[in-house]
């Protein structure tokens, strides 16, 4: 079973003085839940595939692609054991409360943006 895991992390900014807590959310898969996971990406991909073959005008370029990339981002999937979910916190700008959606393969430390006043933030572990 997958288990989400919270770290404290340090929000700050370019002058490196002021910073404001966070908490940084990551996402553990086990190994079972990486199968799980690896064979849901390859039978929705080949799934696509195989629900376009009566489109004529697509099916020649999106089967092939879907056929290749199926086993490419089961692959990817199984080999994720550790994925980034998002940080929350205190802008130290703007110093209002934040939420910042991350990509899965982000790690700390890392540069975002807030997405209140746009100002560039470093998060950074505490
Ligand atoms: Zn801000």
């Amino acid at each position: 079973m997958a288990t989400i895991e919270e770290q404290d992390v340090r929000i700050k900014v370019n002058d490196g003085v002021t910073a404001c807590d966070g908490v940084f959310f990551e996402t553990h898969y086990t190994p079972h839940d990486r199968r799980v996971r690896a064979i849901k990406a390859l039978g929705g991909l080949w799934g696509l595939a195989v629900l376009l073959i009566p489109v004529p005008p697509i099916h020649l370029v999106l089967i092939p692609a879907f056929l290749i990339a199926g086993p490419v981002v089961a692959y990817k999937r199984y080999k994720t054991s550790v994925a980034a979910n998002h940080v929350t916190g205190v802008c130290p700008t703007c110093k209002q409360d934040i939420k910042l959606a991350l990509q899965t393969a982000d790690h700390l430390p890392m540069w975002k943006y807030c997405p209140k006043c746009s100002a560039p933030v470093h998060i950074d572990v505490k």
